[in-house]
């Protein structure tokens, strides 16, 4: 039996699971090495903290999933991959392997911030950032009404200000009066990735809503109630959320992948490891060389059609096939209450019909995880 092992429950790794799993438990033994049981879709982390959706609602049951696509699950979090000797370590484990794919998406990158980030909450891990918006809100709910508190979203990409609207929209709909929020970002604009119609329409949401937007303002140093920017300005803050993009973990490069400078695992267009006869890498943590793509849930999904034939054509003898990522794709962003703007290349749309358009898709997508 030949072992396939999937490095992380990704969003590449869940929907190969769907598409290979029963088709090749026959012939071979595929594992998967996941640090959580429960996985979020981040998609749908915005509406959990607006409290449109509950936990059960965004998350993955990775041992369901596992079960029902005879994939063993192994719950660890992978730290090394050796390719001479075909083994991934985990703290108490090794694990061989005939193919192996990487799907461990990217970390906050804090590789702008020069000093503490300890007061900082990055934005992923998902379920240490949901956890620590529920204490911080625990914490001002007890606090009396007067003394007000700051929440500063650091980052001006979509999570940044979907987290924003969503965590304003549920803090006034629960009565907190004592805060008050602002998106600090170290570019003159934001969503700087989407259309003039995008960008125009949150500037405007987040100007009604009070969020005050401050540009240019990289921030150095995260302190117990406070940010300094590289001005020198020290602007309060109680609560700082860091949501400046994404980052890459350190243990691919200490395994001797062939990394770029910012630690992205480098690929070839049928996404496996340069160098590498059977490892591939894919979602955020992959960088195909060559292509410029942006690290987003989008393109990770569909990845996963080509990695999926890859391992089969691997296993056959079979040349791979290259992944093509397309050129646009459809962002939908919520504005925190049940409203939401869409844009694609030139397509520009806005109302509670988004909301719910978005809605239909994120649900359907989590159907295809449940029995
Ligand atoms: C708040 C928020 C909202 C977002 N909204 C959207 C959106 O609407 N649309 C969109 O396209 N993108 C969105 N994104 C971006 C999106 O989350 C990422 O681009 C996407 O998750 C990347 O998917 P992935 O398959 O690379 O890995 P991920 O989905 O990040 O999954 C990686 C998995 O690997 C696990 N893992 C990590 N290291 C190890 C290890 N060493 N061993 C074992 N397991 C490990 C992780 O815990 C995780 O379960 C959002 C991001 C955030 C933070």
């Amino acid at each position: 039996m030949k072992k396939i092992v999937l490095i992380g429950a990704g969003h590449s790794h869940l929907e190969t699971i769907t598409g290979l799993g029963k088709t090749l438990s026959d012939r071979c033994e595929i594992t998967l090495i996941s640090n959580e049981n429960s996985v979020p879709y981040s998609g749908m982390i915005p509406g959990l903290i607006s409290g449109h959706y509950t936990f059960r609602d965004c998350h993955i049951n990775l041992s369901e999933l596992c079960n029902r696509y005879n994939v063993r699950l192994i719950s660890s979090s992978a730290s090394r991959i050796s390719v001479p000797k075909q083994l991934i370590d985990t703290p108490d484990d090794c694990h061989k392997f005939d193919i192996a794919s990487i799907n461990i998406g990217s970390v906050t990158n804090i590789q702008s911030m020069t000093g503490s980030n300890e007061m900082a909450l990055p934005v992923k891990p998902i379920k240490s950032f949901i956890d620590g918006i529920e204490s911080f809100l625990m914490t001002v709910g007890k606090a009396p009404a007067k003394a007000k508190h700051q929440v500063s979203v650091v980052g001006g990409g979509a999570a940044s200000i979907e987290i924003i609207l969503a965590l304003k929209y549920r803090t006034e709909k629960s009565g907190y009066n004592n805060l008050n929020f602002s998106l600090i970002t170290a570019s003159d604009e934001i969503l700087e990735t989407h259309s003039v119609a995008v960008r125009r329409k949150f500037r405007r949401i987040l100007h009604q809503q009070g969020i005050s937007t401050q540009y240019n303002k990289p921030i150095l140093h995260v302190g117990y109630d406070h940010m300094r920017a590289a001005s020198d300005e020290i602007i309060k803050s109680d609560l700082t959320i860091w949501a400046t993009g994404a980052g890459a973990t350190n243990w691919p490069k200490l395994s001797n992948l062939p990394t770029t400078k910012d630690g992205f695992i480098k690929t070839d267009p049928s996404l496996k490891v340069k160098g590498t006869d059977n490892i591939f890498a894919v979602g955020d943590i992959g960088s195909i060389e060559g292509l410029t793509y942006p690290k987003s849930g989008v393109y990770a999904i569909r990845q996963a059609a080509t990695l999926a034939s890859n391992i089969k054509n691997l296993l056959n003898g079979s040349p791979l096939d290259d992944y093509q990522p397309q050129k646009h794709s459809l962002a939908l962003i919520s504005a925190g209450n049940k409203y939401a703007v869409a844009g694609r290349n030139t397509f520009y749309a806005c109302g509670k019909w988004v909301w719910y358009w978005k809605h239909y898709i994120d649900r359907k997508h989590m159907e295809k995880y449940r029995d």
